[in-house]
Protein backbone atom coordinates (compact mmCIF):
# COMPACT_ATOMS: atom_id res chain seq x y z
CA UNK A 1 0.00 0.00 0.00
CA UNK A 2 3.10 2.50 0.09
CA UNK A 3 2.43 3.13 -3.14
CA UNK A 4 -0.90 4.38 -2.78
CA UNK A 5 0.83 6.77 0.07
CA UNK A 6 2.60 8.04 -3.22
CA UNK A 7 -0.40 8.54 -5.20
CA UNK A 8 -2.51 10.17 -2.76
CA UNK A 9 0.51 12.89 -2.22
CA UNK A 10 0.17 13.70 -6.11
CA UNK A 11 -3.26 13.85 -6.63
CA UNK A 12 -5.13 14.52 -3.59
CA UNK A 13 -6.85 16.99 -5.63
CA UNK A 14 -8.26 15.01 -8.20
CA UNK A 15 -9.85 12.17 -5.48
CA UNK A 16 -11.40 13.32 -2.65
CA UNK A 17 -11.29 10.23 -0.33
CA UNK A 18 -12.99 10.57 3.07
CA UNK A 19 -10.72 9.15 6.55
CA UNK A 20 -13.08 6.29 5.94
CA UNK A 21 -13.17 2.89 4.98
CA UNK A 22 -13.88 3.49 1.37
CA UNK A 23 -15.44 -0.06 1.44
CA UNK A 24 -18.16 -0.70 4.04
CA UNK A 25 -17.67 3.31 4.83
CA UNK A 26 -16.74 2.38 8.55
CA UNK A 27 -14.26 5.19 10.20
CA UNK A 28 -10.94 3.29 10.49
CA UNK A 29 -7.82 4.32 11.90
CA UNK A 30 -4.77 5.28 9.77
CA UNK A 31 -2.92 2.07 10.68
CA UNK A 32 -5.36 0.02 8.94
CA UNK A 33 -4.15 0.77 5.59
CA UNK A 34 -6.25 1.44 2.84
CA UNK A 35 -9.19 -0.72 4.30
CA UNK A 36 -10.87 -1.55 7.43
CA UNK A 37 -9.86 -5.25 8.64
CA UNK A 38 -12.73 -6.62 8.34
CA UNK A 39 -13.41 -5.85 4.40
CA UNK A 40 -9.98 -7.23 3.96
CA UNK A 41 -11.07 -10.29 5.35
CA UNK A 42 -14.17 -9.94 3.33
CA UNK A 43 -12.04 -9.37 -0.28
CA UNK A 44 -10.01 -12.38 -1.38
CA UNK A 45 -8.05 -11.88 -4.30
CA UNK A 46 -8.34 -14.77 -6.83
CA UNK A 47 -6.36 -17.61 -5.88
CA UNK A 48 -3.28 -18.82 -7.43
CA UNK A 49 -2.14 -20.04 -9.52
CA UNK A 50 -4.63 -18.12 -11.90
CA UNK A 51 -5.55 -18.80 -15.40
CA UNK A 52 -3.00 -17.57 -17.80
CA UNK A 53 -5.48 -16.85 -21.01
CA UNK A 54 -7.75 -14.39 -18.23
CA UNK A 55 -6.28 -14.06 -14.87
CA UNK A 56 -9.12 -15.75 -13.47
CA UNK A 57 -9.94 -18.23 -11.20
CA UNK A 58 -8.88 -21.92 -12.49
CA UNK A 59 -11.13 -24.68 -12.69
CA UNK A 60 -9.30 -27.37 -11.18
CA UNK A 61 -6.35 -29.23 -12.50
CA UNK A 62 -6.64 -27.85 -15.91
CA UNK A 63 -4.03 -25.71 -16.98
CA UNK A 64 -6.63 -22.70 -18.23
CA UNK A 65 -10.02 -22.05 -16.85
CA UNK A 66 -13.18 -23.23 -18.84
CA UNK A 67 -13.42 -20.22 -20.89
CA UNK A 68 -9.98 -19.96 -21.85
CA UNK A 69 -10.01 -23.49 -23.08
CA UNK A 70 -12.68 -22.45 -25.35
CA UNK A 71 -11.34 -19.13 -26.59
CA UNK A 72 -8.15 -20.84 -27.29
CA UNK A 73 -6.65 -17.78 -29.41
CA UNK A 74 -6.51 -14.81 -26.88
CA UNK A 75 -4.58 -11.75 -28.58
CA UNK A 76 -3.12 -10.71 -25.49
CA UNK A 77 0.34 -11.18 -23.93
CA UNK A 78 -0.70 -12.07 -20.42
CA UNK A 79 -4.12 -11.02 -18.29
CA UNK A 80 -3.78 -10.68 -14.54
CA UNK A 81 -7.17 -9.54 -12.67
CA UNK A 82 -7.39 -9.25 -8.83
CA UNK A 83 -11.18 -10.42 -7.40
CA UNK A 84 -13.56 -12.72 -8.85
CA UNK A 85 -15.99 -10.75 -9.66
CA UNK A 86 -18.85 -11.62 -7.17
CA UNK A 87 -19.94 -11.02 -3.74
CA UNK A 88 -18.01 -7.78 -2.33
CA UNK A 89 -16.17 -7.35 -5.18
CA UNK A 90 -19.09 -7.31 -7.57
CA UNK A 91 -20.88 -4.92 -5.53
CA UNK A 92 -17.42 -2.67 -4.76
CA UNK A 93 -16.92 -2.72 -8.43
CA UNK A 94 -20.67 -1.59 -9.50
CA UNK A 95 -20.85 0.98 -6.99
CA UNK A 96 -17.46 2.29 -8.45
CA UNK A 97 -18.65 1.83 -11.88
CA UNK A 98 -22.61 3.46 -11.78
CA UNK A 99 -22.65 4.43 -8.29
CA UNK A 100 -20.52 7.63 -8.60
CA UNK A 101 -17.98 6.27 -5.59
CA UNK A 102 -15.04 7.47 -7.46
CA UNK A 103 -12.94 7.66 -4.42
CA UNK A 104 -12.37 3.85 -4.90
CA UNK A 105 -9.95 4.49 -7.83
CA UNK A 106 -7.38 4.48 -5.57
CA UNK A 107 -8.07 1.57 -3.40
CA UNK A 108 -9.10 -0.24 -6.56
CA UNK A 109 -6.40 0.90 -9.03
CA UNK A 110 -3.38 0.11 -6.29
CA UNK A 111 -4.59 -3.31 -5.75
CA UNK A 112 -4.37 -4.12 -9.45
CA UNK A 113 -1.05 -2.20 -9.93
CA UNK A 114 0.15 -4.96 -7.01
CA UNK A 115 -1.13 -7.46 -9.12
CA UNK A 116 0.07 -6.69 -12.22
CA UNK A 117 3.88 -6.65 -10.24
CA UNK A 118 3.31 -10.04 -8.44
CA UNK A 119 1.51 -11.98 -11.23
CA UNK A 120 3.37 -11.07 -14.40
CA UNK A 121 6.15 -10.65 -15.79
CA UNK A 122 6.24 -9.38 -19.34
CA UNK A 123 7.41 -6.23 -20.50
CA UNK A 124 5.18 -3.15 -20.55
CA UNK A 125 5.95 0.36 -21.38
CA UNK A 126 2.77 2.36 -22.19
CA UNK A 127 -1.10 2.04 -20.23
CA UNK A 128 -4.30 2.54 -22.10
CA UNK A 129 -7.83 2.13 -20.80
CA UNK A 130 -10.72 0.72 -23.16
CA UNK A 131 -12.65 3.63 -23.61
CA UNK A 132 -16.44 4.78 -23.45
CA UNK A 133 -18.41 5.99 -26.25
CA UNK A 134 -19.25 9.70 -25.42
CA UNK A 135 -22.93 9.53 -24.99
CA UNK A 136 -22.06 6.97 -21.88
CA UNK A 137 -19.07 8.78 -21.03
CA UNK A 138 -21.39 12.10 -20.68
CA UNK A 139 -24.45 10.52 -19.22
CA UNK A 140 -22.07 8.60 -16.45
CA UNK A 141 -19.84 11.42 -16.10
CA UNK A 142 -16.41 9.47 -16.27
CA UNK A 143 -14.84 6.79 -17.42
CA UNK A 144 -13.81 4.01 -14.55
CA UNK A 145 -11.62 2.57 -16.77
CA UNK A 146 -9.38 5.93 -17.20
CA UNK A 147 -9.29 6.49 -13.29
CA UNK A 148 -7.78 2.99 -12.67
CA UNK A 149 -5.18 3.20 -15.80
CA UNK A 150 -4.14 6.98 -13.82
CA UNK A 151 -3.69 5.04 -10.73
CA UNK A 152 -2.03 1.99 -12.69
CA UNK A 153 0.03 3.97 -14.69
CA UNK A 154 1.38 6.33 -11.35
CA UNK A 155 2.11 2.96 -9.39
CA UNK A 156 4.39 1.55 -11.79
CA UNK A 157 5.95 4.80 -13.16
CA UNK A 158 4.67 4.10 -16.41
CA UNK A 159 2.92 6.74 -18.99
CA UNK A 160 -0.90 6.53 -19.87
CA UNK A 161 -2.36 7.53 -22.76
CA UNK A 162 -6.11 7.37 -23.97
CA UNK A 163 -5.11 5.88 -27.44
CA UNK A 164 -8.16 4.05 -28.32
CA UNK A 165 -11.49 5.55 -28.71
CA UNK A 166 -14.86 3.96 -29.56
CA UNK A 167 -16.05 4.65 -32.91
CA UNK A 168 -19.76 3.44 -31.94
CA UNK A 169 -21.73 2.88 -29.83
CA UNK A 170 -22.59 -0.24 -28.53
CA UNK A 171 -25.22 -2.14 -26.56
CA UNK A 172 -24.23 -3.37 -22.84
CA UNK A 173 -22.13 -6.21 -23.19
CA UNK A 174 -23.44 -7.41 -19.93
CA UNK A 175 -26.80 -8.18 -21.25
CA UNK A 176 -25.86 -9.93 -23.76
CA UNK A 177 -24.35 -13.84 -24.63
CA UNK A 178 -21.11 -14.46 -26.18
CA UNK A 179 -21.88 -14.24 -30.16
CA UNK A 180 -23.66 -11.46 -29.48
CA UNK A 181 -21.14 -9.40 -27.43
CA UNK A 182 -18.67 -10.35 -30.20
CA UNK A 183 -21.23 -8.84 -32.86
CA UNK A 184 -22.32 -6.13 -31.01
CA UNK A 185 -18.35 -5.13 -30.32
CA UNK A 186 -17.16 -5.92 -33.35
CA UNK A 187 -15.42 -2.19 -34.79
CA UNK A 188 -16.17 -0.54 -32.19
CA UNK A 189 -12.78 1.14 -31.10
CA UNK A 190 -10.35 3.44 -33.23
CA UNK A 191 -6.91 4.09 -32.36
CA UNK A 192 -7.02 8.30 -31.72
CA UNK A 193 -3.11 8.30 -32.51
CA UNK A 194 -0.58 6.03 -34.02
CA UNK A 195 2.61 7.82 -32.97
CA UNK A 196 1.22 6.89 -29.69
CA UNK A 197 1.37 3.69 -29.75
CA UNK A 198 3.32 2.16 -32.62
CA UNK A 199 5.92 -0.21 -31.18
CA UNK A 200 4.60 0.29 -27.34
CA UNK A 201 4.31 -2.73 -25.63
CA UNK A 202 0.67 -1.61 -24.04
CA UNK A 203 -0.91 -2.66 -20.64
CA UNK A 204 -4.58 -2.07 -21.37
CA UNK A 205 -6.92 -1.48 -18.33
CA UNK A 206 -10.40 -2.20 -18.15
CA UNK A 207 -12.73 -2.76 -14.66
CA UNK A 208 -14.28 -6.38 -15.19
CA UNK A 209 -13.42 -9.10 -17.86
CA UNK A 210 -16.15 -11.33 -17.82
CA UNK A 211 -16.18 -13.29 -21.99
CA UNK A 212 -12.94 -11.52 -23.18
CA UNK A 213 -14.73 -9.73 -25.96
CA UNK A 214 -14.28 -6.19 -25.25
CA UNK A 215 -10.55 -6.31 -24.31
CA UNK A 216 -10.09 -9.01 -27.32
CA UNK A 217 -11.71 -6.07 -30.47
CA UNK A 218 -9.68 -3.51 -28.10
CA UNK A 219 -6.43 -5.20 -28.03
CA UNK A 220 -6.54 -6.04 -31.64
CA UNK A 221 -7.12 -2.52 -32.63
CA UNK A 222 -4.30 -1.41 -30.92
CA UNK A 223 -2.14 -4.41 -32.61
CA UNK A 224 -3.25 -3.15 -35.91
CA UNK A 225 -2.94 0.43 -35.04
CA UNK A 226 1.10 -0.61 -34.34
CA UNK A 227 1.30 -2.05 -30.81
CA UNK A 228 4.50 -4.50 -30.33
CA UNK A 229 2.10 -6.43 -27.92
CA UNK A 230 -0.47 -5.93 -25.84
CA UNK A 231 -1.40 -7.13 -21.77
CA UNK A 232 -4.38 -6.73 -19.69
CA UNK A 233 -5.08 -5.60 -16.31
CA UNK A 234 -8.17 -5.58 -14.59
CA UNK A 235 -9.91 -5.32 -11.82
CA UNK A 236 -12.26 -8.46 -11.66
CA UNK A 237 -12.90 -11.94 -13.52
CA UNK A 238 -16.61 -12.07 -13.84
ZN1 LIG B 1 -14.48 -1.61 5.76
ZN1 LIG C 1 -9.12 -18.02 -18.21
Amino acid sequence: MARWGGYLGRSVFRFVIPPICPVCLAQCRPEHGAICEECARNLPEIPTPRCPGCGGELDGVLAKCADCLTESVRPWIDAVSVFRFRDMPRKLVHRFKYGGCTYLAPFLGSRMAENWQEHSTAAVDLVVPVPLHWRRLWSRGYNQAGFLADIVGDALGLPVRKALRRVRATDRQALLDINRRRRNIKGAFGTRSKQWIDGRNVLLIDDVITTGSTLSEAVETLLDGGAQSVAILTCARG
